[in-house]
Protein backbone atom coordinates (compact mmCIF):
# COMPACT_ATOMS: atom_id res chain seq x y z
CA UNK A 1 0.00 0.00 0.00
CA UNK A 2 1.17 3.23 -0.67
CA UNK A 3 1.19 4.79 2.89
CA UNK A 4 1.80 8.19 2.76
CA UNK A 5 0.98 8.84 5.90
CA UNK A 6 -2.90 8.99 6.33
CA UNK A 7 -3.47 8.73 3.08
CA UNK A 8 -3.58 5.80 0.56
CA UNK A 9 -3.93 6.22 -3.21
CA UNK A 10 -6.95 4.32 -5.56
CA UNK A 11 -6.00 4.11 -8.70
CA UNK A 12 -8.28 2.30 -11.66
CA UNK A 13 -6.99 1.38 -15.36
CA UNK A 14 -8.22 1.46 -18.82
CA UNK A 15 -6.23 -0.51 -20.85
CA UNK A 16 -6.03 -0.21 -24.50
CA UNK A 17 -5.01 -3.58 -26.43
CA UNK A 18 -4.05 -3.65 -29.80
CA UNK A 19 -5.04 -7.33 -31.35
CA UNK A 20 -2.87 -9.34 -33.46
CA UNK A 21 -5.55 -9.89 -36.21
CA UNK A 22 -4.70 -10.46 -39.78
CA UNK A 23 -7.46 -8.08 -40.66
CA UNK A 24 -9.13 -5.03 -39.43
CA UNK A 25 -12.41 -4.52 -37.05
CA UNK A 26 -14.67 -3.83 -39.68
CA UNK A 27 -13.06 -4.34 -42.88
CA UNK A 28 -10.74 -6.85 -44.44
CA UNK A 29 -7.58 -4.43 -44.84
CA UNK A 30 -4.47 -5.01 -43.49
CA UNK A 31 -4.24 -4.63 -39.51
CA UNK A 32 -0.39 -5.21 -38.87
CA UNK A 33 1.69 -2.59 -37.93
CA UNK A 34 3.73 -0.48 -39.47
CA UNK A 35 3.89 -0.47 -43.39
CA UNK A 36 4.27 2.80 -45.98
CA UNK A 37 2.11 5.18 -44.70
CA UNK A 38 -1.51 4.84 -46.01
CA UNK A 39 -0.95 1.26 -47.48
CA UNK A 40 -3.40 -0.52 -45.49
CA UNK A 41 -6.69 1.73 -46.46
CA UNK A 42 -9.41 1.02 -48.18
CA UNK A 43 -12.40 3.05 -49.03
CA UNK A 44 -13.83 1.58 -46.00
CA UNK A 45 -11.17 2.48 -43.38
CA UNK A 46 -11.05 5.98 -45.22
CA UNK A 47 -15.49 6.04 -44.76
CA UNK A 48 -16.15 7.13 -47.80
CA UNK A 49 -19.70 7.82 -48.16
CA UNK A 50 -21.71 4.57 -48.43
CA UNK A 51 -19.17 2.28 -47.46
CA UNK A 52 -20.68 0.08 -44.53
CA UNK A 53 -18.62 -1.66 -42.01
CA UNK A 54 -19.14 -5.51 -41.35
CA UNK A 55 -17.44 -7.33 -38.01
CA UNK A 56 -14.68 -9.21 -37.80
CA UNK A 57 -14.78 -13.11 -36.21
CA UNK A 58 -11.23 -12.71 -35.02
CA UNK A 59 -11.75 -9.43 -33.15
CA UNK A 60 -15.01 -10.88 -31.55
CA UNK A 61 -13.35 -14.48 -30.59
CA UNK A 62 -10.13 -13.19 -29.04
CA UNK A 63 -12.11 -10.49 -26.77
CA UNK A 64 -14.21 -13.35 -25.60
CA UNK A 65 -10.93 -15.54 -25.27
CA UNK A 66 -9.68 -12.68 -23.26
CA UNK A 67 -12.59 -12.49 -20.97
CA UNK A 68 -12.86 -16.42 -20.60
CA UNK A 69 -9.13 -16.40 -19.34
CA UNK A 70 -10.70 -13.28 -16.43
CA UNK A 71 -13.48 -15.23 -15.31
CA UNK A 72 -15.90 -12.51 -17.09
CA UNK A 73 -19.56 -13.05 -17.75
CA UNK A 74 -19.84 -13.54 -21.69
CA UNK A 75 -22.85 -10.85 -22.76
CA UNK A 76 -25.04 -13.32 -25.14
CA UNK A 77 -26.13 -10.35 -26.51
CA UNK A 78 -23.23 -6.97 -27.71
CA UNK A 79 -24.01 -4.03 -29.39
CA UNK A 80 -21.52 -1.42 -31.16
CA UNK A 81 -22.35 1.80 -30.74
CA UNK A 82 -20.63 5.61 -32.52
CA UNK A 83 -18.59 7.89 -30.00
CA UNK A 84 -18.43 10.92 -31.58
CA UNK A 85 -15.62 13.45 -31.56
CA UNK A 86 -13.72 15.63 -34.42
CA UNK A 87 -10.22 14.59 -35.00
CA UNK A 88 -8.18 14.99 -38.50
CA UNK A 89 -7.16 11.38 -37.33
CA UNK A 90 -10.39 9.97 -36.98
CA UNK A 91 -12.46 9.74 -40.65
CA UNK A 92 -15.50 8.78 -39.80
CA UNK A 93 -16.35 11.41 -37.24
CA UNK A 94 -16.91 8.98 -34.37
CA UNK A 95 -15.58 5.69 -33.18
CA UNK A 96 -16.95 2.13 -33.39
CA UNK A 97 -17.20 1.29 -29.96
CA UNK A 98 -19.41 -0.04 -26.97
CA UNK A 99 -20.26 2.15 -25.09
CA UNK A 100 -23.81 0.33 -23.08
CA UNK A 101 -23.02 -3.45 -23.72
CA UNK A 102 -19.89 -4.61 -24.04
CA UNK A 103 -18.85 -8.02 -24.91
CA UNK A 104 -17.53 -9.06 -21.63
CA UNK A 105 -18.41 -8.11 -17.87
CA UNK A 106 -17.34 -8.57 -14.38
CA UNK A 107 -13.97 -10.73 -13.64
CA UNK A 108 -10.65 -10.58 -11.84
CA UNK A 109 -7.22 -10.83 -12.47
CA UNK A 110 -4.81 -11.90 -9.97
CA UNK A 111 -1.46 -9.90 -9.95
CA UNK A 112 1.77 -11.26 -7.52
CA UNK A 113 3.30 -8.50 -5.48
CA UNK A 114 5.98 -8.67 -3.23
CA UNK A 115 3.18 -7.99 -0.85
CA UNK A 116 1.65 -11.25 -1.86
CA UNK A 117 -1.51 -11.64 -4.19
CA UNK A 118 -3.70 -8.91 -5.14
CA UNK A 119 -7.32 -9.40 -7.13
CA UNK A 120 -7.98 -6.45 -9.01
CA UNK A 121 -11.69 -6.77 -9.92
CA UNK A 122 -12.56 -5.95 -14.00
CA UNK A 123 -15.29 -3.97 -14.45
CA UNK A 124 -15.87 -5.09 -18.31
CA UNK A 125 -14.58 -5.40 -22.13
CA UNK A 126 -15.11 -4.05 -24.56
CA UNK A 127 -14.42 -4.18 -28.56
CA UNK A 128 -13.25 -0.99 -30.08
CA UNK A 129 -11.36 0.60 -33.21
CA UNK A 130 -8.03 2.48 -33.33
CA UNK A 131 -7.70 5.95 -34.94
CA UNK A 132 -5.33 6.89 -37.95
CA UNK A 133 -2.19 8.64 -36.81
CA UNK A 134 -1.22 11.62 -37.19
CA UNK A 135 2.54 13.16 -37.75
CA UNK A 136 3.72 16.16 -36.75
CA UNK A 137 6.50 16.60 -39.28
CA UNK A 138 8.68 19.76 -38.39
CA UNK A 139 10.05 19.64 -41.97
CA UNK A 140 6.62 19.66 -43.98
CA UNK A 141 4.40 22.53 -43.47
CA UNK A 142 1.18 21.14 -41.07
CA UNK A 143 0.60 17.62 -39.97
CA UNK A 144 0.54 14.38 -41.77
CA UNK A 145 -2.05 11.88 -41.37
CA UNK A 146 -1.46 8.26 -41.95
CA UNK A 147 -4.44 6.07 -41.61
CA UNK A 148 -3.12 2.08 -41.70
CA UNK A 149 -3.65 1.97 -37.74
CA UNK A 150 -7.67 3.18 -38.43
CA UNK A 151 -10.13 0.70 -37.81
CA UNK A 152 -7.32 -1.48 -36.48
CA UNK A 153 -9.19 -4.22 -33.25
CA UNK A 154 -8.84 -2.87 -30.10
CA UNK A 155 -10.05 -4.39 -26.77
CA UNK A 156 -10.24 -1.91 -23.93
CA UNK A 157 -10.34 -2.91 -20.52
CA UNK A 158 -11.44 -1.26 -17.89
CA UNK A 159 -10.89 -2.04 -13.64
CA UNK A 160 -12.34 -1.49 -10.77
CA UNK A 161 -10.41 1.46 -8.53
CA UNK A 162 -8.64 -1.47 -6.66
CA UNK A 163 -5.20 -0.79 -7.12
CA UNK A 164 -3.70 0.87 -4.30
CA UNK A 165 -0.27 1.63 -5.34
CA UNK A 166 1.95 1.86 -8.45
CA UNK A 167 3.67 -1.62 -8.21
CA UNK A 168 0.35 -3.38 -8.20
CA UNK A 169 -0.50 -1.14 -11.10
CA UNK A 170 2.98 -1.94 -12.60
CA UNK A 171 2.90 -5.71 -11.94
CA UNK A 172 -0.69 -5.54 -13.52
CA UNK A 173 0.44 -4.33 -16.81
CA UNK A 174 3.61 -6.67 -17.13
CA UNK A 175 1.58 -9.66 -16.25
CA UNK A 176 -1.48 -8.59 -18.85
CA UNK A 177 1.48 -8.11 -21.39
CA UNK A 178 2.32 -11.83 -20.84
CA UNK A 179 -1.23 -12.98 -20.30
CA UNK A 180 -2.05 -11.36 -23.76
CA UNK A 181 0.97 -13.01 -25.37
CA UNK A 182 0.01 -16.44 -24.34
CA UNK A 183 -3.31 -16.28 -25.54
CA UNK A 184 -2.24 -14.87 -28.57
CA UNK A 185 -4.96 -12.25 -28.71
CA UNK A 186 -2.10 -9.58 -29.04
CA UNK A 187 1.71 -9.30 -29.55
CA UNK A 188 2.27 -7.04 -26.66
CA UNK A 189 4.52 -5.24 -27.90
CA UNK A 190 4.61 -1.86 -26.17
CA UNK A 191 6.78 -0.06 -28.18
CA UNK A 192 4.66 -0.64 -30.93
CA UNK A 193 1.94 0.98 -28.85
CA UNK A 194 0.12 -2.69 -28.91
CA UNK A 195 -0.69 -1.92 -24.67
CA UNK A 196 -1.61 1.77 -23.54
CA UNK A 197 -2.99 3.01 -20.53
CA UNK A 198 -4.93 5.65 -18.83
CA UNK A 199 -4.80 6.00 -15.38
CA UNK A 200 -7.46 6.99 -12.46
CA UNK A 201 -5.51 7.93 -9.33
CA UNK A 202 -6.91 9.77 -6.37
CA UNK A 203 -6.19 9.40 -2.72
CA UNK A 204 -8.32 9.80 0.22
CA UNK A 205 -7.41 9.97 4.31
CA UNK A 206 -7.18 6.36 5.90
CA UNK A 207 -9.68 4.45 6.73
CA UNK A 208 -12.17 6.48 4.44
CA UNK A 209 -14.47 4.90 2.06
CA UNK A 210 -15.39 6.74 -0.09
CA UNK A 211 -13.94 8.40 -3.87
CA UNK A 212 -11.74 11.19 -4.03
CA UNK A 213 -12.04 13.21 -7.81
CA UNK A 214 -9.74 11.99 -9.35
CA UNK A 215 -6.97 12.43 -12.39
CA UNK A 216 -6.56 11.08 -15.62
CA UNK A 217 -3.20 9.99 -16.79
CA UNK A 218 -3.78 9.40 -20.68
CA UNK A 219 -1.81 7.13 -22.70
CA UNK A 220 0.88 5.42 -20.98
CA UNK A 221 2.55 3.11 -23.82
CA UNK A 222 4.95 1.12 -20.60
CA UNK A 223 4.28 -0.49 -17.01
CA UNK A 224 7.68 1.51 -16.06
CA UNK A 225 6.14 5.15 -17.11
CA UNK A 226 2.94 4.25 -15.26
CA UNK A 227 4.56 3.63 -12.34
CA UNK A 228 6.46 6.78 -12.38
CA UNK A 229 3.04 8.88 -13.45
CA UNK A 230 1.22 7.36 -10.44
CA UNK A 231 4.02 7.73 -8.01
CA UNK A 232 4.15 11.32 -9.21
CA UNK A 233 0.34 11.81 -9.15
CA UNK A 234 -0.30 10.37 -5.54
CA UNK A 235 2.53 12.89 -4.17
CA UNK A 236 1.03 15.60 -6.02
CA UNK A 237 -2.20 14.54 -4.98
CA UNK A 238 -1.48 14.34 -1.67
CA UNK A 239 0.78 17.45 -1.64
CA UNK A 240 -2.60 19.10 -2.22
CA UNK A 241 -4.64 17.94 0.47
CA UNK A 242 -1.74 18.59 2.85
CA UNK A 243 -2.23 22.12 2.18
CA UNK A 244 -5.71 22.58 2.41
CA UNK A 245 -6.34 22.20 -1.26
CA UNK A 246 -8.68 19.75 -3.33
CA UNK A 247 -7.76 17.65 -6.04
CA UNK A 248 -9.70 18.84 -9.35
CA UNK A 249 -10.67 16.16 -11.67
CA UNK A 250 -8.71 16.75 -14.38
CA UNK A 251 -6.83 15.05 -17.82
CA UNK A 252 -3.24 14.93 -17.59
CA UNK A 253 -0.43 13.47 -19.69
CA UNK A 254 2.65 12.09 -18.64
CA UNK A 255 5.65 13.60 -19.79
CA UNK A 256 8.60 10.52 -20.05
CA UNK A 257 11.95 12.54 -19.99
CA UNK A 258 10.95 14.72 -16.47
CA UNK A 259 8.96 12.35 -15.14
CA UNK A 260 6.01 14.58 -14.21
CA UNK A 261 2.22 14.80 -15.36
CA UNK A 262 0.70 17.96 -16.93
CA UNK A 263 -2.37 19.59 -17.51
CA UNK A 264 -4.15 18.70 -20.32
CA UNK A 265 -7.99 19.16 -19.64
CA UNK A 266 -10.12 20.51 -17.21
CA UNK A 267 -13.75 18.56 -16.39
CA UNK A 268 -15.28 21.61 -17.66
CA UNK A 269 -13.81 20.68 -20.98
CA UNK A 270 -15.17 17.30 -21.09
CA UNK A 271 -16.24 15.89 -24.28
CA UNK A 272 -19.69 15.22 -24.91
CA UNK A 273 -19.66 12.35 -26.97
CA UNK A 274 -23.37 11.80 -28.18
CA UNK A 275 -22.91 8.05 -28.23
CA UNK A 276 -25.81 6.24 -30.56
CA UNK A 277 -26.66 3.01 -31.08
CA UNK A 278 -24.49 2.05 -34.79
CA UNK A 279 -27.30 1.11 -37.22
CA UNK A 280 -24.68 -0.70 -39.53
CA UNK A 281 -23.83 -3.28 -37.69
CA UNK A 282 -25.77 -6.06 -36.29
CA UNK A 283 -26.02 -7.07 -32.58
CA UNK A 284 -22.92 -9.44 -31.50
CA UNK A 285 -24.27 -13.12 -30.53
CA UNK A 286 -22.47 -15.33 -28.84
CA UNK A 287 -24.22 -18.50 -27.89
CA UNK A 288 -23.33 -21.46 -25.41
CA UNK A 289 -21.72 -23.95 -27.66
CA UNK A 290 -19.46 -21.36 -29.42
CA UNK A 291 -18.42 -19.86 -26.18
CA UNK A 292 -17.98 -23.31 -24.70
CA UNK A 293 -15.20 -23.99 -27.88
CA UNK A 294 -13.72 -21.05 -27.04
CA UNK A 295 -12.67 -22.19 -23.55
CA UNK A 296 -12.08 -25.38 -24.74
CA UNK A 297 -9.04 -23.86 -26.81
CA UNK A 298 -7.83 -21.71 -24.21
CA UNK A 299 -4.53 -22.86 -23.98
CA UNK A 300 -1.93 -22.98 -20.85
CA UNK A 301 -1.64 -19.66 -19.10
CA UNK A 302 1.55 -18.34 -16.93
CA UNK A 303 -0.16 -19.66 -13.69
CA UNK A 304 -0.89 -22.87 -15.09
CA UNK A 305 2.77 -23.66 -16.03
CA UNK A 306 3.85 -21.88 -12.78
CA UNK A 307 1.80 -23.63 -10.45
CA UNK A 308 2.64 -27.19 -12.60
CA UNK A 309 6.41 -26.60 -12.18
CA UNK A 310 5.73 -25.30 -8.33
CA UNK A 311 3.90 -27.65 -7.66
CA UNK A 312 4.69 -30.89 -9.27
CA UNK A 313 7.96 -30.15 -10.11
CA UNK A 314 9.28 -28.34 -6.86
CA UNK A 315 10.80 -25.33 -8.59
CA UNK A 316 11.11 -22.17 -6.31
CA UNK A 317 8.39 -19.45 -7.06
CA UNK A 318 11.23 -17.61 -8.15
CA UNK A 319 12.87 -19.35 -10.61
CA UNK A 320 9.10 -20.60 -12.04
CA UNK A 321 8.50 -16.52 -13.04
CA UNK A 322 11.58 -16.32 -15.07
CA UNK A 323 10.85 -19.76 -17.02
CA UNK A 324 7.26 -18.07 -17.60
CA UNK A 325 8.03 -14.88 -18.88
CA UNK A 326 7.52 -15.93 -22.35
CA UNK A 327 5.32 -18.56 -23.31
CA UNK A 328 7.12 -20.88 -25.91
CA UNK A 329 10.05 -20.94 -23.17
CA UNK A 330 7.40 -21.97 -20.36
CA UNK A 331 6.54 -25.05 -22.78
CA UNK A 332 9.70 -26.06 -23.72
CA UNK A 333 10.89 -26.01 -20.28
CA UNK A 334 8.10 -28.42 -19.57
CA UNK A 335 9.15 -30.94 -22.72
CA UNK A 336 12.42 -31.07 -21.16
CA UNK A 337 11.17 -31.90 -17.06
CA UNK A 338 8.76 -34.10 -18.77
CA UNK A 339 11.31 -35.76 -20.93
CA UNK A 340 14.15 -36.38 -18.38
CA UNK A 341 14.09 -39.17 -15.93
CA UNK A 342 16.71 -39.02 -13.59
CA UNK A 343 17.50 -35.56 -13.46
CA UNK A 344 16.72 -33.12 -10.38
CA UNK A 345 14.23 -30.79 -11.49
CA UNK A 346 16.26 -28.25 -9.56
CA UNK A 347 19.50 -28.66 -11.53
CA UNK A 348 17.53 -28.40 -15.09
CA UNK A 349 15.95 -25.15 -13.77
CA UNK A 350 19.77 -24.05 -13.04
CA UNK A 351 21.18 -24.76 -16.12
CA UNK A 352 17.35 -23.11 -18.11
CA UNK A 353 18.08 -20.25 -16.66
CA UNK A 354 21.62 -19.51 -16.30
CA UNK A 355 23.10 -21.40 -19.74
CA UNK A 356 19.87 -21.94 -21.85
CA UNK A 357 17.60 -18.66 -22.09
CA UNK A 358 20.77 -16.61 -22.27
CA UNK A 359 21.70 -18.00 -25.25
CA UNK A 360 18.41 -17.85 -26.66
CA UNK A 361 18.65 -14.31 -25.61
CA UNK A 362 21.97 -13.68 -27.00
CA UNK A 363 21.38 -15.45 -31.05
CA UNK A 364 17.88 -14.10 -30.74
CA UNK A 365 16.30 -17.73 -31.67
CA UNK A 366 13.39 -19.72 -30.22
CA UNK A 367 13.42 -22.41 -27.52
CA UNK A 368 12.29 -25.18 -29.45
CA UNK A 369 15.33 -24.11 -31.99
CA UNK A 370 17.70 -25.08 -29.29
CA UNK A 371 20.87 -26.86 -31.01
CA UNK A 372 21.34 -29.24 -27.62
CA UNK A 373 18.89 -32.78 -27.65
CA UNK A 374 17.00 -33.42 -24.61
CA UNK A 375 19.76 -36.31 -24.88
CA UNK A 376 22.44 -33.68 -24.49
CA UNK A 377 21.27 -32.02 -21.50
CA UNK A 378 20.35 -35.10 -19.66
CA UNK A 379 23.33 -36.53 -20.07
CA UNK A 380 25.04 -33.01 -18.87
CA UNK A 381 23.34 -32.64 -16.09
CA UNK A 382 23.52 -36.97 -15.41
CA UNK A 383 27.19 -36.67 -15.44
CA UNK A 384 26.96 -33.43 -12.60
CA UNK A 385 24.87 -35.55 -10.42
CA UNK A 386 26.85 -38.44 -10.24
CA UNK A 387 29.87 -36.02 -9.45
CA UNK A 388 31.61 -37.28 -12.90
CA UNK A 389 32.08 -33.61 -13.09
CA UNK A 390 32.34 -30.70 -10.99
CA UNK A 391 29.34 -28.35 -11.77
CA UNK A 392 31.64 -25.32 -12.15
CA UNK A 393 33.44 -27.44 -14.70
CA UNK A 394 30.80 -28.88 -16.46
CA UNK A 395 29.23 -25.05 -16.36
CA UNK A 396 32.44 -23.28 -17.41
CA UNK A 397 34.21 -25.83 -19.52
CA UNK A 398 32.25 -28.88 -20.71
CA UNK A 399 28.50 -26.63 -21.82
CA UNK A 400 30.28 -24.07 -24.10
CA UNK A 401 32.28 -26.98 -25.96
CA UNK A 402 29.13 -29.31 -26.44
CA UNK A 403 27.51 -25.92 -27.76
CA UNK A 404 30.45 -25.71 -30.33
CA UNK A 405 30.19 -28.85 -31.03
CA UNK A 406 26.87 -31.26 -29.76
CA UNK A 407 28.35 -34.68 -29.50
CA UNK A 408 28.12 -37.45 -27.15
CA UNK A 409 28.85 -35.59 -24.10
CA UNK A 410 30.75 -38.03 -21.79
CA UNK A 411 32.73 -39.21 -24.66
CA UNK A 412 33.36 -35.00 -24.94
CA UNK A 413 34.36 -34.86 -21.04
CA UNK A 414 36.73 -37.55 -21.32
CA UNK A 415 38.44 -36.06 -24.33
CA UNK A 416 38.61 -32.80 -22.85
CA UNK A 417 40.10 -34.52 -19.92
CA UNK A 418 37.44 -32.56 -17.54
CA UNK A 419 36.27 -35.72 -15.48
CA UNK A 420 36.29 -34.83 -11.80
CA UNK A 421 39.36 -37.17 -10.49
CA UNK A 422 38.30 -39.91 -7.51
CA UNK A 423 42.03 -41.40 -7.30
CA UNK A 424 42.56 -41.14 -3.57
CA UNK A 425 46.37 -41.43 -4.18
CA UNK A 426 46.53 -38.66 -6.82
CA UNK A 427 44.32 -36.42 -3.98
CA UNK A 428 46.51 -37.34 -1.41
CA UNK A 429 49.68 -36.25 -3.09
CA UNK A 430 48.31 -32.84 -3.86
CA UNK A 431 47.04 -32.04 -0.30
CA UNK A 432 50.66 -33.30 0.75
CA UNK A 433 52.34 -30.43 -1.39
CA UNK A 434 49.66 -27.90 -0.60
CA UNK A 435 50.20 -28.74 3.63
CA UNK A 436 54.10 -28.35 2.97
CA UNK A 437 53.85 -25.54 1.35
CA UNK A 438 51.95 -23.58 3.72
CA UNK A 439 53.74 -24.09 7.42
CA UNK A 440 52.22 -20.98 8.55
CA UNK A 441 48.72 -22.11 8.09
CA UNK A 442 49.28 -25.29 9.37
CA UNK A 443 50.32 -23.79 12.41
CA UNK A 444 47.18 -21.58 12.75
CA UNK A 445 45.47 -24.98 12.02
CA UNK A 446 46.93 -26.69 15.36
CA UNK A 447 46.66 -23.27 17.29
CA UNK A 448 43.03 -23.71 16.84
CA UNK A 449 41.80 -21.98 14.08
CA UNK A 450 40.00 -25.07 12.55
CA UNK A 451 38.84 -22.87 9.73
CA UNK A 452 41.59 -22.80 7.98
CA UNK A 453 40.96 -26.33 6.17
CA UNK A 454 38.83 -24.35 3.89
CA UNK A 455 41.81 -22.53 2.47
CA UNK A 456 43.74 -26.34 2.24
CA UNK A 457 40.99 -27.56 0.16
CA UNK A 458 41.19 -24.27 -1.88
CA UNK A 459 44.14 -25.07 -2.98
CA UNK A 460 43.96 -28.61 -3.67
CA UNK A 461 40.77 -27.98 -5.88
CA UNK A 462 42.63 -25.10 -7.37
CA UNK A 463 45.97 -27.49 -8.28
CA UNK A 464 43.86 -29.85 -9.17
CA UNK A 465 42.27 -27.50 -11.74
CA UNK A 466 39.09 -28.30 -10.26
CA UNK A 467 38.93 -31.61 -10.80
CA UNK A 468 39.32 -33.20 -7.51
CA UNK A 469 36.25 -35.05 -6.01
CA UNK A 470 35.37 -31.88 -3.37
CA UNK A 471 34.04 -34.57 -0.74
CA UNK A 472 37.24 -36.87 -0.88
CA UNK A 473 39.44 -33.47 -1.36
CA UNK A 474 37.83 -32.20 2.14
CA UNK A 475 38.28 -35.86 3.89
CA UNK A 476 41.96 -35.79 2.88
CA UNK A 477 42.95 -32.72 3.78
CA UNK A 478 41.47 -32.91 7.45
CA UNK A 479 42.81 -36.41 7.77
CA UNK A 480 46.60 -35.07 7.14
CA UNK A 481 45.89 -31.69 9.03
CA UNK A 482 44.80 -33.64 12.05
CA UNK A 483 47.85 -36.07 11.76
CA UNK A 484 49.73 -33.49 12.03
CA UNK A 485 48.26 -32.15 15.52
CA UNK A 486 47.73 -35.39 16.76
CA UNK A 487 51.81 -35.74 16.85
CA UNK A 488 52.72 -32.10 17.50
P1 LIG B 1 -15.73 7.44 -16.95
O1 LIG B 1 -17.00 6.83 -17.40
O2 LIG B 1 -15.82 8.87 -16.60
O3 LIG B 1 -14.56 7.12 -17.82
P2 LIG B 1 -15.54 5.31 -15.13
O4 LIG B 1 -16.46 5.18 -13.99
O5 LIG B 1 -15.77 4.46 -16.32
O6 LIG B 1 -15.44 6.79 -15.54
O7 LIG B 1 -14.10 5.00 -14.60
C1 LIG B 1 -13.01 4.99 -15.42
C2 LIG B 1 -11.85 4.42 -14.63
O8 LIG B 1 -11.55 5.26 -13.53
C3 LIG B 1 -12.10 3.06 -14.03
O9 LIG B 1 -10.93 2.28 -14.17
C4 LIG B 1 -12.39 3.33 -12.58
O10 LIG B 1 -11.98 2.25 -11.78
C5 LIG B 1 -11.52 4.54 -12.32
N1 LIG B 1 -12.03 5.41 -11.26
C6 LIG B 1 -13.26 5.88 -11.12
N2 LIG B 1 -13.34 6.71 -10.05
C7 LIG B 1 -12.11 6.76 -9.50
C8 LIG B 1 -11.53 7.45 -8.37
N3 LIG B 1 -12.24 8.26 -7.62
N4 LIG B 1 -10.23 7.25 -8.13
C9 LIG B 1 -9.48 6.45 -8.90
N5 LIG B 1 -9.98 5.79 -9.95
C10 LIG B 1 -11.26 5.93 -10.26
MG1 LIG C 1 -13.40 6.36 -19.39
Amino acid sequence: MEKSGEYEAVIGLEVHIQMNTLSKAFCSDDASYGGDPNTHVSAISLAHPGTLPRPNRQHVEKAVKLGLALGCDINPLSYYDRKHYFYADLPKGFQTTQDGSPICLGGTFTVTTKAGERKIRIHHIHMEEDAGKSIHDPDSQGSLLDFNRAGVPLLEMVTEPDFRSSEEVYQFITELRQLVQYLDVSDGNMEEGSLRCDCNISVRPQGFDGLNPRCEVKNINSARYARKAVDYEIKRQIRKLRQGHTVAQQTREFIPDQGITKLLRDKEDAHDYRYLPEPDIPPIEMTESTIERIRRELPMLPHDYRSLFETKYDISPYDSNIITEVKSRAAYFKQLLESMNDVPSRSLSKLYINKILPYLDENGIEAHTFPLSVTHLEHFLQLIENNEVSSSIAYQKLWPALLDSPQDVRQLMDKLNLGQTSDQDLILQIAREVIDQHPEQVTKYMRGKKGVSKFFMGQVMKKSRGKANPQMANEVVLNILEELANHK
